[in-house]
């Protein structure tokens, strides 16, 4: 079976934290574990601001297998307003990363 992951096209993550939350009510993760976290990577640069968030999977993230083997997306990319979230086979996350370039490829363990 060809392997999956996950796309994350941050350059449009607002940081709203939806895909965290998604992900923690989805697993019940007991306190203080995460499936994934959000970066807050904002910087000043020449007397300009830029707002960067960055979320990643930790090495808890499964891809949401029971979710997906049921033919569903995983919590995080469902919940993600921005939709900048992508789930499916490396391949073609690799040729969508293309035309993103500020964006992160996941390949769980
Ligand atoms: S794919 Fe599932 S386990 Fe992985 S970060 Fe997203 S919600 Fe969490
Ligand atoms: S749900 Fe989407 S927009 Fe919100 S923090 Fe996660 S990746 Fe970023």
């Amino acid at each position: 079976m060809a392997k999956k992951g996950l796309l994350i096209h941050y350059e449009y993550c607002t940081g709203c934290m939806a895909c965290v939350v998604a992900c923690k009510q989805e697993h019940d993760y007991p306190a203080g574990r995460w499936g994934i976290m959000v970066n807050d990577c904002t910087r000043e640069t020449e007397g300009r601001v830029q707002v960067d968030f960055l979320p990643f999977p930790t090495d808890l993230c499964d891809l949401c297998a029971r979710r997906t083997h049921q033919g569903k997306r995983p919590a995080c990319v469902k919940h993600c307003m921005a939709e900048c979230m992508f789930y499916g086979e490396l391949h073609d996350l690799a040729k969508k990363m293309e035309t993103m370039p500020r964006s992160v490829l996941f390949v769980p363990k």
